[in-house]
């Protein structure tokens, strides 16, 4: 094994307080991750001489799936064992789905463990750093792909009793990055990253809406962090297709700062609004459909052309065409739940409650904040302009090719919003009478 300089390999910090401080306009405090990232062909060696240097000999468990096992996993581990690092390897089969029930048995697994390093990207990492903060252990990433925001986010999407929720996670220690590993990622799992991080540029603006009409919490240093990095993906997306380095390196760097934006906000809200539910919607029903769920960022991609169809109807609508019949339009919605739901109805009508008292409200502050509500409307780029750029990724981009039926989409674009209790352009659209017309108008354009 070749000597590494150790002053070759720096990590440096995500974000740094002073910078999120002038970023700031709300004058909250901001939990600041405190998470630190090395990028460099041998970060894995480095990664096994962290474990000797801060575990000595405590055990460390090691988690991947039989894809990123052969992507990165099993290099990790022949280094883990030439430091010799005690560690327990666990390799789930591949695509695995994070359920209450597979978090329970990792977490049984991790007794007497110091530390958790997962390998992987999506579930793997979500397993990994949902597990952690149950326990009580440190978290260390190793991604093996840019296809979601999940690395640096303190939160982890699992199946609860069918349900998908973001629940409570810790964040990584150290992310460890090798960019030959992230550039040669497979091409499926580039552009769902891709769409992944488009979603920011509605979902921010869902967040806005909902500060505006309702509790006044939003803050642009979220956006402005997840912005950063943007030109390197967003001008040329042709490049992410082709694998070329800066720019998939470039839009992992996005996809980590957008995990960033949600640990600022406290809540998922900057990187995940109306666009999300349409995927969370989707992974929901594979258990009454049968239909297995595509890879989330390309289920938010159609969910991100969506909202961008959302906004620009709602940005040409009259105050005076507004229904005011909120209460009318939250019954209605509520009545189909138990036929979309079947046995998760009582679960998602938990949910969909939560907000009732919120959306009752829109009668009026629709129409009172509708000439500011539509000046924000306004500023959003049109779904042509992201049904292109996705394209250009290499992606089809139709509903048949990310294998999701007519009628299932319009399901999930007309009911997606029972599902949380978040206020997002799906409940605005709704009650404002547009949500229909703009579930046809999208599977139009996505034919
Ligand atoms: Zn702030
Ligand atoms: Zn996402």
């Amino acid at each position: 094994m070749s000597k590494i300089d150790n002053k070759h390999l720096p990590k440096r910090m995500l974000v740094s307080s002073k910078k999120c401080e002038s970023l700031c306009n709300c004058g909250h405090k901001h939990e600041i991750p405190s998470i630190k990232v090395v990028s460099d062909k041998n970060a894995y060696d480095l990664l096994a001489r962290d474990c000797v240097k801060t575990y000595a000999k405590e055990s460390v468990l090691l988690l991947d799936d039989e894809n990123t096992h052969l992507a990165a996993g099993a290099l990790v581990s022949e280094l883990l064992e030439k430091r010799s690092v005690v560690f327990k390897p666990v390799t789930l089969p591949g695509d695995p789905v994070a359920t209450d029930k597979l978090a329970d048995e990792i977490h049984d697994l991790s007794i007497g463990h110091s530390l958790i390093i997962a390998v992987g990207a999506g579930t793997i990492n979500d397993l990994g750093k949902y597990v952690s903060d149950k326990r009580g252990i440190p978290y260390w990433s190793v991604p093996t792909a840019p296809s979601m925001n999940g690395y640096t986010s303190s939160i982890a999407a699992i199946k609860v009793k069918g349900v998908k929720r973001t629940l409570p996670a810790l964040p990584p220690q150290f992310i460890y990055v090798d960019p030959r590993v992230i550039q040669d990622s497979p091409l499926k799992l580039r552009q769902a990253g891709f769409c992944d991080v488009l979603a920011k540029s509605v979902s921010d603006f869902d967040w806005r809406i909902e500060s505006l009409l309702l509790d006044g919490a939003y803050c642009s240093l979220p956006s402005a962090i997840a912005s950063e990095p943007e030109s390197k993906y967003i001008d040329h997306p042709e490049k992410i297709l082709r694998g070329d380095q800066e720019a998939v390196l470039g839009l992992f760097e996005g996809l980590l700062f957008s995990g960033v934006a949600m640990s600022l906000a406290g809540s998922s809200a900057p990187a995940s609004g109306g666009e999300h539910l349409i995927s969370h919607f989707l992974d929901m029903r594979e258990s009454l459909t049968g239909v297995k769920p595509n890879l989330h960022g390309l289920q938010v991609g159609a969910g991100v052309v969506l909202s961008a169809v959302c906004y620009q109807k709602l940005a040409s609508l009259e105050e005076k065409e507004l229904k005011n019949s909120g209460k009318e339009i939250f019954e209605a919605d509520a009545r189909k739940i138990p036929s979309v739901w079947g046995s998760l109805a009582s679960e998602v009508e938990k949910q969909f409650l939560k907000k009732r008292d919120r959306l009752m409200q829109f009668d009026s502050l629709l129409p009172a904040n509708w000439t500011e509500l539509k000046t924000l409307f306004g500023r959003i780029r049109t779904p042509d302009f992201f049904v292109d750029l996705i394209r250009r990724t290499g992606l089809e981009m139709t509903l048949p090719s990310l294998g999701i039926s007519k009628d299932e989409f319009y399901l999930a674009a007309t009911s997606a919003r029972t599902i949380r209790d978040r206020i997002t352009v799906l409940d605005i659209s709704a009650h404002a009478g547009i949500l229909e017309d703009a579930a046809s108008e999208t599977i139009e354009m996505l034919s």
